[in-house]
């Protein structure tokens, strides 16, 4: 005979999580497969967050919120992912627009050939390179100081300079280097835009995905329903994947995020041969143009929806996209962490309710460790912690 302890840790909880992209819905699917019962509270009119898709009328499939290409290096979310849909192979690629010139993007030999008017062997680009980017500069503190010791002046300026300041509105010189680790460089024709082993699209979209994880017999989905903090406490505990400062009724004040706006356009043919252009020229308003049915090559329309992408500081009313994270936003967000671990009964995930620049594949990732830290704690009978990553590591 199980003591009454051991009875009450076996026995389902009721859980809530807030927000219906990938960390929640990740969480959701874990803990109703444990055996317990999950309420997800979306206040959009659709799940999938920023990753939606949605079929347009011409037939094209839509990025809505932009693109997104699933691509990781973790073999457990690459077999989760595809638990819940087919995803179909697809390598993705970049050109970059500097004055009236297309380049390969990341910087590869093909960009440094065509950039200098060369034609470099991979060793020699790579000498040349070098002597271009600045040595001095050994423990790069900002974008900028990244930049120039990665590449050098000429093309820091050309294809990062321009980019990064409307993308983030303010100088490289304030951003992190981290920004620009993101990118590769590499010596040679390559020009796949990620190094990740594994890489793809989903056959029907993201939200399909998003959708059969959450079609279990204990999860209930509640779209357009903003879940009020008082109201957790109803349940046993909650998840939030909600922008933080939000939880928290904006008391240190409201954390900065790009934001962005798409101008659609649909056209016939094909505009661009390839699903993103980045325009790196300071004076050209937007910084990229998507042409959506390029993510699914396996598709043929005879129509073409593009969208171009303005990046701003996001108001008030505006959909969240990227953490700024700058000095100030740090010092707020040691506020918020603060008082995350004072509170009992939530737990704090995802892009926004972490406040990091994060991809889909560690927002799984991620979302799959919360799930298995959950599952050890009800199990040991110990509170679930407020964060499993530390947000300000
Ligand atoms: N970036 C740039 N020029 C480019 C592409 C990227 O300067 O042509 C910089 C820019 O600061 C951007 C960062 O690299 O924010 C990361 O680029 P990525 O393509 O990963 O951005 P995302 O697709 O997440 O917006």
């Amino acid at each position: 005979m199980s003591s009454r302890a051991e009875q009450k840790r076996a026995a389902p909880l009721r859980f809530a999580v807030v927000g219906a992209g990938f960390s929640g819905a990740v969480v959701a699917r874990e803990l109703a497969e444990a055996g317990h019962q999950v309420e997800v509270f979306e206040s959009r009119d659709h799940v999938a967050g920023n990753c939606h898709t949605r079929r347009h009328e011409s037939g094209v499939m839509v990025h809505v919120y932009g693109p997104h290409i699933f691509h990781t290096q973790h073999e457990r979310v690459w077999d989760y992912v595809r638990r819940f849909g087919t995803f179909k192979p697809y390598r993705h690629r970049v050109r970059a627009m500097v004055g009236e010139k297309a380049y390969q993007m990341p910087m590869n030999l093909g960009l440094i050939n065509a950039f200098f008017g060369t034609n470099f062997t991979p060793q020699e680009a790579e000498a040349f390179v070098a002597g271009r980017a600045d040595a001095s500069i050994t423990d790069p503190k900002s974008f900028e100081e990244q930049g120039l010791r990665l590449v050098g002046r000429e093309l820091y300026e050309a294809f990062f300079a321009g980019y990064t300041r409307k993308q983030w509105g303010v100088d490289p010189k304030e951003l992190p280097a981290s920004i620009l680790a993101r990118l590769p460089l590499r010596f040679t024709e390559d020009d796949s835009y990620f190094n990740h082993p594994y890489q793809g699209i989903p056959e029907h979209g993201y939200t399909p995905i998003v959708e059969a994880m959450l079609d279990h017999p204990g999860i209930t989905v509640r779209l357009s329903t903003r879940m009020p903090r008082a109201r957790l406490a109803e349940f046993d505990h909650a998840f939030w994947s909600g922008p933080i400062d939000a939880y928290f009724n904006f008391e240190h004040g409201r954390l900065a995020y790009r934001t962005l706006d798409f101008e659609p356009e649909v056209v016939d043919g094909d505009y661009q041969g390839c699903p993103v252009v980045n325009y790196c020229d300071a004076d050209v308003p937007f910084t990229r143009i998507t042409e959506h049915k390029h993510f699914a090559p396996w598709e043929r329309h005879d129509k073409s929806v593009i969208y171009r992408e303005y990046s701003r500081l996001c108001g008030e009313t505006d959909t969240p996209y990227y953490p700024v994270r700058l000095v100030q936003e740090k010092a707020q967000l040691v506020e918020y962490v603060r008082l995350a671990r004072d509170q009992h009964g939530v737990t704090f995930l995802g892009r926004l309710g972490t406040y990091r620049y994060l991809d889909m594949d560690v927002t799984i990732h991620e979302a799959l460790r919360v799930a298995d830290v959950a599952k050890e704690s009800v199990s040991a009978g110990r509170p679930i912690p407020a964060f499993v990553t530390d947000p300000l590591g």
